[in-house]
Protein backbone atom coordinates (compact mmCIF):
# COMPACT_ATOMS: atom_id res chain seq x y z
CA UNK A 1 0.00 0.00 0.00
CA UNK A 2 1.04 3.72 -0.74
CA UNK A 3 1.23 6.28 1.63
CA UNK A 4 -1.96 7.81 -0.48
CA UNK A 5 -3.87 4.96 -0.16
CA UNK A 6 -3.17 4.27 3.54
CA UNK A 7 -4.07 8.21 4.18
CA UNK A 8 -7.28 7.31 1.78
CA UNK A 9 -8.24 4.05 3.95
CA UNK A 10 -7.81 5.88 6.91
CA UNK A 11 -10.03 8.78 5.93
CA UNK A 12 -12.72 6.18 5.21
CA UNK A 13 -12.68 4.87 8.75
CA UNK A 14 -12.58 8.05 10.03
CA UNK A 15 -15.94 8.73 8.42
CA UNK A 16 -17.43 6.07 9.14
CA UNK A 17 -17.02 6.04 12.62
CA UNK A 18 -18.59 9.40 12.72
CA UNK A 19 -21.12 8.25 10.79
CA UNK A 20 -21.98 5.62 13.24
CA UNK A 21 -21.46 8.11 16.15
CA UNK A 22 -24.13 10.49 14.36
CA UNK A 23 -26.62 7.49 14.25
CA UNK A 24 -25.95 6.84 17.76
CA UNK A 25 -26.69 10.11 18.69
CA UNK A 26 -30.08 10.29 16.96
CA UNK A 27 -30.95 6.82 18.59
CA UNK A 28 -30.23 8.60 21.88
CA UNK A 29 -32.57 11.02 21.26
CA UNK A 30 -35.25 9.51 19.87
CA UNK A 31 -38.25 9.04 22.25
CA UNK A 32 -38.65 5.35 21.17
CA UNK A 33 -34.80 5.13 23.15
CA UNK A 34 -35.77 7.09 25.88
CA UNK A 35 -39.03 5.60 26.76
CA UNK A 36 -37.21 2.56 26.88
CA UNK A 37 -34.70 3.62 28.94
CA UNK A 38 -37.02 4.56 31.65
CA UNK A 39 -38.48 1.55 31.06
CA UNK A 40 -35.64 -0.76 31.82
CA UNK A 41 -34.59 2.07 34.68
CA UNK A 42 -37.96 1.46 36.47
CA UNK A 43 -37.85 -2.53 35.85
CA UNK A 44 -34.38 -2.17 38.05
CA UNK A 45 -35.34 0.02 41.26
CA UNK A 46 -38.81 -2.59 40.98
CA UNK A 47 -36.54 -5.77 41.35
CA UNK A 48 -34.12 -3.74 44.16
CA UNK A 49 -37.35 -3.14 45.89
CA UNK A 50 -39.08 -6.75 46.05
CA UNK A 51 -35.47 -7.90 46.78
CA UNK A 52 -34.93 -5.58 49.92
CA UNK A 53 -38.83 -6.55 50.95
CA UNK A 54 -37.99 -10.20 50.47
CA UNK A 55 -34.99 -9.44 52.76
CA UNK A 56 -36.75 -7.78 54.99
CA UNK A 57 -39.60 -10.90 55.33
CA UNK A 58 -36.85 -12.94 55.61
CA UNK A 59 -35.21 -11.04 58.46
CA UNK A 60 -38.55 -10.68 60.74
CA UNK A 61 -39.14 -14.70 59.98
CA UNK A 62 -35.66 -15.03 61.54
CA UNK A 63 -36.25 -12.84 64.27
CA UNK A 64 -39.48 -14.78 65.02
CA UNK A 65 -38.12 -17.93 64.64
CA UNK A 66 -35.18 -16.50 67.14
CA UNK A 67 -37.92 -15.51 69.99
CA UNK A 68 -39.70 -18.42 69.60
CA UNK A 69 -36.54 -20.96 70.21
CA UNK A 70 -35.76 -19.07 72.74
CA UNK A 71 -38.96 -19.21 75.22
CA UNK A 72 -39.23 -22.52 74.30
CA UNK A 73 -35.71 -23.01 75.60
CA UNK A 74 -36.86 -20.70 79.11
CA UNK A 75 -39.92 -22.60 79.26
CA UNK A 76 -37.53 -26.09 79.11
CA UNK A 77 -35.33 -24.61 81.52
CA UNK A 78 -37.74 -23.32 83.84
CA UNK A 79 -39.55 -26.95 84.22
CA UNK A 80 -36.05 -28.64 84.30
CA UNK A 81 -36.03 -26.19 87.55
CA UNK A 82 -36.79 -27.78 91.50
CA UNK A 83 -38.86 -25.76 93.59
CA UNK A 84 -35.59 -24.44 95.34
CA UNK A 85 -34.00 -22.97 92.16
CA UNK A 86 -33.55 -18.78 92.37
CA UNK A 87 -35.52 -18.75 88.90
CA UNK A 88 -39.10 -20.59 90.02
CA UNK A 89 -39.71 -17.77 92.31
CA UNK A 90 -41.29 -15.72 89.80
CA UNK A 91 -43.83 -13.22 90.53
CA UNK A 92 -47.48 -15.02 89.95
CA UNK A 93 -49.33 -13.46 87.56
CA UNK A 94 -52.78 -12.04 88.39
CA UNK A 95 -56.17 -11.68 86.03
CA UNK A 96 -56.73 -7.96 85.98
CA UNK A 97 -55.72 -5.48 88.38
CA UNK A 98 -59.60 -5.29 90.14
CA UNK A 99 -59.53 -6.04 93.93
CA UNK A 100 -57.46 -5.79 97.19
CA UNK A 101 -53.72 -5.02 96.81
CA UNK A 102 -51.48 -7.91 98.53
CA UNK A 103 -49.86 -7.43 101.17
CA UNK A 104 -46.31 -9.02 101.70
CA UNK A 105 -47.20 -12.09 103.44
CA UNK A 106 -50.18 -12.54 100.53
CA UNK A 107 -47.47 -12.17 98.33
CA UNK A 108 -45.33 -14.62 100.27
CA UNK A 109 -48.25 -17.26 100.56
CA UNK A 110 -48.89 -17.46 96.78
CA UNK A 111 -44.93 -18.00 95.69
CA UNK A 112 -45.23 -21.13 98.42
CA UNK A 113 -48.52 -21.99 96.31
CA UNK A 114 -46.69 -21.25 93.02
CA UNK A 115 -44.02 -24.15 94.38
CA UNK A 116 -46.35 -26.52 95.82
CA UNK A 117 -48.32 -26.79 92.55
CA UNK A 118 -51.92 -27.33 90.84
CA UNK A 119 -53.53 -29.13 94.02
CA UNK A 120 -56.07 -31.07 92.37
CA UNK A 121 -53.44 -32.41 89.85
CA UNK A 122 -51.51 -33.61 93.08
CA UNK A 123 -54.51 -34.98 94.48
CA UNK A 124 -55.28 -37.20 91.29
CA UNK A 125 -51.55 -38.27 90.87
CA UNK A 126 -50.82 -36.49 88.29
CA UNK A 127 -47.80 -34.26 89.89
CA UNK A 128 -45.86 -34.37 92.78
CA UNK A 129 -45.70 -31.87 95.29
CA UNK A 130 -43.39 -29.09 94.91
CA UNK A 131 -42.24 -30.65 91.51
CA UNK A 132 -42.16 -26.91 89.40
CA UNK A 133 -45.57 -26.80 87.50
CA UNK A 134 -46.64 -23.95 86.97
CA UNK A 135 -50.08 -22.54 88.53
CA UNK A 136 -52.47 -19.48 88.52
CA UNK A 137 -53.95 -18.56 91.98
CA UNK A 138 -57.81 -18.89 92.30
CA UNK A 139 -59.44 -17.29 94.52
CA UNK A 140 -62.31 -18.73 96.15
CA UNK A 141 -63.98 -15.73 97.93
CA UNK A 142 -63.08 -13.28 95.21
CA UNK A 143 -60.54 -10.41 95.60
CA UNK A 144 -62.67 -7.95 97.36
CA UNK A 145 -63.22 -9.23 100.75
CA UNK A 146 -60.83 -9.13 103.91
CA UNK A 147 -57.89 -11.51 103.53
CA UNK A 148 -58.94 -12.39 99.72
CA UNK A 149 -55.51 -13.20 98.93
CA UNK A 150 -55.67 -15.87 102.39
CA UNK A 151 -58.99 -17.62 100.78
CA UNK A 152 -56.83 -19.11 97.32
CA UNK A 153 -55.93 -22.39 96.18
CA UNK A 154 -52.62 -22.83 93.06
CA UNK A 155 -54.20 -24.39 90.30
CA UNK A 156 -53.12 -25.37 86.81
CA UNK A 157 -54.67 -24.17 83.96
CA UNK A 158 -56.67 -27.05 82.97
CA UNK A 159 -58.45 -27.16 86.64
CA UNK A 160 -58.44 -23.37 86.45
CA UNK A 161 -59.67 -21.30 83.31
CA UNK A 162 -58.32 -23.50 80.15
CA UNK A 163 -60.58 -26.24 78.67
CA UNK A 164 -58.76 -29.06 77.98
CA UNK A 165 -58.13 -29.17 73.61
CA UNK A 166 -61.17 -31.77 72.12
CA UNK A 167 -58.83 -34.63 71.61
CA UNK A 168 -55.95 -34.57 73.66
CA UNK A 169 -56.73 -37.34 75.06
CA UNK A 170 -56.92 -36.44 78.89
CA UNK A 171 -59.84 -37.24 81.35
CA UNK A 172 -62.79 -36.19 80.76
CA UNK A 173 -62.14 -35.50 84.97
CA UNK A 174 -59.93 -32.50 84.43
CA UNK A 175 -62.31 -29.51 83.34
CA UNK A 176 -61.83 -25.79 84.51
CA UNK A 177 -63.85 -24.65 87.49
CA UNK A 178 -64.36 -21.34 85.77
CA UNK A 179 -66.85 -22.42 83.24
CA UNK A 180 -66.19 -21.13 79.81
CA UNK A 181 -69.49 -21.71 77.62
CA UNK A 182 -70.57 -25.47 78.27
CA UNK A 183 -67.22 -26.82 79.75
CA UNK A 184 -66.13 -26.72 83.32
CA UNK A 185 -68.48 -25.39 86.38
CA UNK A 186 -68.25 -24.98 90.12
CA UNK A 187 -70.58 -27.49 91.32
CA UNK A 188 -69.12 -30.77 88.88
CA UNK A 189 -66.31 -29.61 89.35
CA UNK A 190 -65.96 -29.72 93.66
CA UNK A 191 -68.01 -32.98 92.87
CA UNK A 192 -64.86 -34.29 91.15
CA UNK A 193 -61.93 -32.31 93.02
CA UNK A 194 -63.36 -31.71 96.49
CA UNK A 195 -64.49 -28.88 98.18
CA UNK A 196 -63.19 -25.91 98.17
CA UNK A 197 -62.45 -24.99 101.58
CA UNK A 198 -61.49 -28.37 101.93
CA UNK A 199 -58.90 -28.18 99.48
CA UNK A 200 -57.83 -25.01 101.34
CA UNK A 201 -57.19 -26.48 104.38
CA UNK A 202 -54.73 -29.27 102.63
CA UNK A 203 -52.87 -26.54 100.42
CA UNK A 204 -52.14 -24.55 103.66
CA UNK A 205 -50.93 -26.95 105.86
CA UNK A 206 -48.94 -28.54 102.65
CA UNK A 207 -47.04 -25.21 102.57
CA UNK A 208 -47.12 -24.90 106.68
CA UNK A 209 -49.29 -21.90 106.90
CA UNK A 210 -52.12 -23.78 109.11
CA UNK A 211 -55.79 -23.40 109.03
CA UNK A 212 -57.98 -20.60 107.55
ZN1 LIG B 1 -54.44 -29.29 87.73
ZN1 LIG C 1 -60.02 -18.62 89.71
Amino acid sequence: MTDVQIEKRLAQQKRSQERARQRQIEKQRSPEYRAKQREKQRATAERQRAKALANKDKQLEKARAQAKAQRTRAIERAELKGPNSPTRNKPIKFKGMAGKARTKSDMSLHDKLGQLGCICCINAGLIQPFSGSPVSIHHIRGRTITDAHKYVLPLCAWHHDTPVPQDSGVSSDIFPIHSKGSEGGRVRWEEVNGKQHLLLEQVMELVGEGHY
